[in-house]
């Protein structure tokens, strides 16, 4: 923040994904004495709300009451109490620091009256990581098209809707992407804002079934989709369109390739990184899809047990974590275990719980998910070992990865000067996706300079990943068998028979 202060002719922007991550640059800027403005959305500060919203769900909500709304009418005539969401744009005006979440600044547009970025500003996107193409899943069920006819016919809609919707629920493969399928599909997301309009004037959660589905239709005429178990789901990949002004973006975990995506100078800092890492990699463990057999489950499951500090561990997903126990079903009394179903509030309490116990010095177990809850927002300083179990490339039948595989073809075959439009597709949609998981997933237990602790990289795929995470990690790797990697941190033994170490 000082350093874009001292650059910055005009303010500095500051944009982060979340609303915790952007309170911290505010506290930093109060701490320098600096006038920052934080703008929020709706959903945390319209005072009309009758129930917690999305802040899109708030965003339709305001525009179809606004005109009859007291603290709006009360804004215009300058009393009290007026609305705090327009009212917070007045201190945007003199502010030397504008912090909001990408959704506030990016995505909203034209719609929200911030002071657009000049050129002689700063915009500092934080976090990058999270704005390179982003995935957007949309899905529905034989459920919401039963709710979507009965929505429709609250609000008397056209037949050619109900038949459409009614061919559906018959066969969801009958759909196919046309210029007639867009209209349709355009044509519920009409009536559907017609339905949330209506629930939003009875101070109701203006959500709508007919909305969502022409959503995930609208989406699936340019996108790839899946029907599987009667849901049909869409994955569609957006780019955030930054505006034109000088950017730094900050992340622990993007490097060179994604700077360069990102047309930016790449910085790497890492190397000066003050944390103390003691990495190994696993010659004898995978996650590989075609060697997830019964005993590579059992062999992860007693790399568990040989640790014998605080720890955390992130499987390459759900279904490698749910073999892992089922190979060792003490596993789920015994540790602090993520599902996928998860409250933020029930994920909280799980880290806490652990955290709780690793206080005390117990060898207290946190098994999670690369890029699930735990192993992107949570701070698990009091860990002694990381365990990364297997390499998180998507599952082969995520179809978040066919889309975004699909998006970068595209991206890099239109573009002349590539020589190896696959190759470069494949390391943006599957390999640098993973490497950022572990970088982020090992970054929960370094919180503090100076900060050591044992880092288990338990795939043989590692070694080639290396190159890819992030220097502090693999300052020194040395790459072992699972049955000798030490129980807790400087306890290597003298001899270990050591099957290499990279430099
Ligand atoms: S104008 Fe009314 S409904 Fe809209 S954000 Fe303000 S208080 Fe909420």
């Amino acid at each position: 923040m000082a350093a874009a202060l001292t650059v910055a002719r005009g303010r500095v922007f500051w944009i982060a994904r979340t609303l915790r991550e952007v309170e911290h640059v505010s506290a930093h800027c109060r701490f320098l004495g600096i006038e920052v403005a934080v703008v929020k959305g709706r959903a945390e500060l319209c005072p009309a709300l009758s129930e917690p919203m999305t802040s899109e769900e708030a965003s339709a909500y305001c525009s179809a009451v606004r005109l009859r709304c007291q603290y709006y009418t009360n804004m215009l005539s300058g009393v009290e109490p007026s609305c705090p969401y327009y009212m917070q744009f007045n201190q945007t005006k003199n502010a030397k620091v504008i912090a909001a979440t990408y959704n506030m600044l990016l995505k909203a547009g034209r719609l929200v009256p911030l002071p657009p970025v000049r050129s002689e500003d700063i915009l500092v996107v934080d976090e990058a990581h999270n704005i390179i193409a982003t995935v957007e899943e949309h899905s529905f069920t034989k459920a919401s098209l039963e709710r979507a006819l009965q929505e429709l016919s609250i609000i008397k809609g056209p037949p050619a809707l109900r038949d459409f919707l009614h061919r559906l629920l018959a066969n969801m493969a009958s759909f196919k992407p046309s210029t007639r399928a867009a209209i349709l599909a355009e044509s519920l997301i009409y009536h559907g804002k017609q339905l949330r309009r209506l629930l939003a004037e009875k101070g109701l959660r203006p959500r709508s079934s007919l909305h969502s589905v022409g959503k995930a239709l609208r989406a699936a005429c340019r996108s790839p989709f899946r029907i599987e178990d009667d849901r049909f789901t869409v994955v569609e990949v957006k780019e955030l369109e930054l505006p034109r002004a000088p950017t730094v973006f900050l992340s622990g975990t993007i490097g060179r390739h994604e700077a360069e995506l990102l047309g930016a100078e790449y910085l790497d800092f890492t190397v000066f990184a003050s944390y103390e890492a003691e990495t190994y990699v696993t010659e004898d463990l995978t996650s590989a899809y075609e060697q997830r057999t019964p005993e590579m489950f059992k062999r992860y499951a007693e790399l568990l047990r040989r640790i014998k500090s605080p720890a955390i561990a992130f499987a390459a997903s759900y279904k490698v974590l749910q073999g892992i126990v089922e190979a060792d079903k003490e596993l789920e009394q015994q540790a602090f275990i993520e599902r996928p179903d998860m409250k933020s509030a029930e994920a909280e309490e799980l880290a806490e719980a652990w955290k709780a116990l690793a206080r005390r010095g117990e060898p207290a177990l946190y098994i999670g998910v690369c890029g699930g809850r735990g192993s992107e927002g949570v701070d698990f300083n009091e860990a002694q070992a990381i365990l990364i179990l297997g390499a998180p490339f998507p599952e082969p039948d995520d179809p978040a990865l066919q889309a975004l595989y699909q998006y970068y073809a595209d991206k890099f075959a239109s573009d002349a000067e590539v020589r190896e439009p696959e190759r470069l597709a494949e390391l943006h949609a599957v390999v640098l996706p993973a490497a950022r998981k572990v970088a982020q997933a090992v970054g929960r237990a370094f919180r503090e300079p100076g900060k050591r602790a044992l880092v288990i990289l338990a795939d043989q795929r590692f070694k080639r990943l290396k190159r890819l995470l992030p220097k502090w990690i693999v300052r020194e790797l040395r790459v072992v068998n699972s049955d000798q990697v030490p129980p807790r941190l400087g306890t290597q033994r003298e001899g270990m028979m050591s099957l290499g170490v990279i430099e």
